[in-house]
């Protein structure tokens, strides 16, 4: 058969002739540079081809050669602290590699093959082993066990396990039909990993936001959009999120945003320490960067190949979250390979196709039990930012995303404008999962929780619809109670749910923390609705005190929490006239 040629480039997509017996999917290389590709079309012996790298200077009649495989990514130690392209390519080697500015037909591979792990194994010849099977562990970080898993289509009798130091090339051991076992395997990344069955959403993924836990909590597996138009927030919360979010292992999608974001990230985050380790918070990150100055084929990837290291860290049992910012990006990404390829284009030119495609990633969250022994269990949550443009939240992305996620928080503009942050509007964000999870916050936190919940969001709308009459009537026309909520409504939003990124001490809000908060600001509404009940008029409250108590128990770290809550408490006992001033 002759060699199949490039016969038609526009932009990503080349079309290769004659090339058959190719799949969907399958990868192959473009051009005398070799660069990287997808086959996302085949009409007889033609073949359309998405390279992920820079094509200009490929030119028509350069040769392509099918691979024979899929996109797939290299699992095993060494994924923590790197930092990966869309395509799976590890940054920093790379550019040790060539400079800077990735050549492209650049290959390396996404685990440095000479670095080392000893590996102690927990399995013994002649036992049967099959996919998602343990075999050992090697410390891939200090204080980091990382669980070297069969992979999943492994099936037999082992025949050999070596304990020592290997690369993650090496072997290690061999099942009895010859096969060969090492650190590392590979999957690819459009397919999701084989679990058991999904189980029901049992614990919260605490953010340390406490408008998210409190208000709208996700769950451990669940899956949240966030959208929100430009400079809302997105990008603090994802980055709040991978600092200070209870989980295992974080996966960070940059996906088409600004260079200059993931240039922070990479400033921050070994700095930053994790609270529960005593580590950098990148040792317990994986990084996928797109850039908004990068192939837009390798950005559509870019968010499979995050999920896929997600879901090898939940193999190992562990509980893992992938924050994706954003996913507008990645559906333009679509877009754009869509009408190149002249497809019928849906609403807004997006394919007919974004919902199903955003629902298969969405889908492969969750909270799972795991194949292979020893049994347990695993959790992915995934955090997609949406930025719709101007804020619309009508248009087709977020739509589809508001379809298959759990949880929405969103964003709003007037709020960010007043600084209010997290600006999370508290009318349209929601939590599906909110009642299932209520259970675990009465149990673990405060027995009034749900209460709690109940009457601060009861609080919250009746605030707004007192903002209604009053704008219609005037605000002197209130009576006390009304004029009650307004003032009560307005601490809460402060000190409740306003939680500064910036604030080093009240960055994270423990549950602890958001529980005092809101107990204490209820116990203020409580008292001073009596007093007013009692005949006390409202300018006579001592409303101001306690609401400094508030916020001053707000900025408190860990070790102040106690003394503060205590004089906070004192001053909401004392609002009432007569009673005793703290
Ligand atoms: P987006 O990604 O939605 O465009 P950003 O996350 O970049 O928006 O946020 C825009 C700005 O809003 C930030 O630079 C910061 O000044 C402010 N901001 C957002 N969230 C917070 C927060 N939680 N605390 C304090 N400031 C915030
Ligand atoms: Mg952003």
């Amino acid at each position: 058969m002759s060699r199949a040629r490039i016969v038609r480039i526009a932009g990503a997509l080349v079309e290769a002739c004659p090339l058959t017996g190719v799949a969907l999917y399958e990868l192959a290389w473009v051009g005398h540079n070799r660069l990287m590709g997808e086959v996302v079309r085949v009409e007889g012996d033609r073949a359309i081809v998405q390279v992920y790298e820079e094509t200009t200077g490929l030119r028509v009649g350069e040769p392509v050669e099918p691979s024979g495989r899929c996109l797939g990514v290299q699992l095993g130690p060494g994924l923590l602290g790197s930092v990966l392209d869309g395509v799976g390519r590890p940054l920093y080697r790379v550019a040790a590699q060539t400079g800077d500015f990735i050549q492209p037909g650049t290959a390396a591979p996404t685990l440095d093959p000479s670095t080392r792990y000893v590996f102690t194994p927990s399995v013994t010849p002649g036992t049967g082993v099959a996919g998602g099977d343990i075999l050992g562990h090697v410390e891939e970080r200090p204080g980091f066990l990382h669980a070297i898993l069969a992979p999943p289509d492994a099936k037999g009798i082992l025949a050999t396990i070596r304990s020592g130091a290997f690369t993650v090339e090496e072997s290690v051991g061999s099942l009895e039909d010859g096969r060969e076992l090492a650190l590392a395997h590979t999957w690819p990344v459009r397919d999701p990993r084989p679990t058991g069955p999904r189980l029901p959403a049992e614990r919260p993924f605490l953010t340390g936001q406490r408008i998210f836990d409190f208000l709208f909590p996700a769950a451990e597996g669940g899956s949240v959009t966030v959208p929100g138009g430009f400079g809302t927030g997105k990008t603090v919360i994802e980055q709040s999120l991978a600092k200070h979010a209870d989980c295992d292992v974080v996966v960070f999608v940059g996906c088409g945003e600004r260079g200059n974001e993931i240039a922070e990230v990479l400033g921050e985050f070994p700095r930053l320490v994790d609270a529960r380790t005593g580590r950098s918070i990148l040792e317990r990150t994986v990084l996928v960067v797109n850039t908004s100055n990068m192939p837009v084929a390798a950005r559509e990837a870019s968010v499979y190949l995050g999920i896929t290291i997600a879901e090898y860290y939940r193999d190992m049992g562990l509980r893992v979250a992938v924050l994706a910012d954003s996913l507008s990006r990645w559906a333009e990404a679509l877009r754009e390979m869509g009408s190149r390829l002249q497809e019928i284009p849906g609403e807004e030119g997006y394919p007919t196709y974004l919902v199903n495609r955003l629902g298969k990633f969405y889908e492969r969250s969750g909270r799972v039990a795991l194949l292979g022994r020893p049994e347990r269990t695993g959790a992915l949550t995934f955090i997609g930012a949406i930025s719709p443009p101007g804020g619309d939240f009508s248009e087709p992305v977020t739509q589809a995303a508001l379809r298959v996620a759990g949880t929405l928080w969103a964003l709003d503009a007037a709020l960010a404008h007043q600084r209010q942050f997290p600006a999370v509007d508290w009318e349209t964000s929601y939590s599906l999962h909110a009642g299932q999870l209520m259970p675990w916050f009465s149990r673990r936190v405060g027995t009034d929780w749900p209460a709690l919940r109940r009457d601060t969001l009861d609080l919250l709308q009746r605030d707004r619809d007192i903002r209604e009459i009053a704008a219609l009537v005037g605000p002197g026309a209130l009576q006390d109670p009304d004029r009650l909520v307004l003032e009560t409504a307005r601490t809460v939003r402060e000190a409740v749910l306003g939680q500064s990124a910036y604030d080093p001490k009240d960055a994270v809000s423990s549950v602890e923390k958001t529980y005092l908060l809101a107990a204490l600001a209820n116990r203020l509404f409580q008292a001073a609705s009596r007093a007013l009940a009692s005949g006390a008029p409202f300018e006579t409250l001592r409303l101001s005190p306690a609401r400094q108590a508030l916020l001053a128990l707000r900025d408190a770290g860990p070790e102040e929490l106690d003394d503060r809550a205590a004089r906070t408490a004192a001053a909401v006992d004392a609002i009432a006239p007569g009673g005793k001033a703290p």
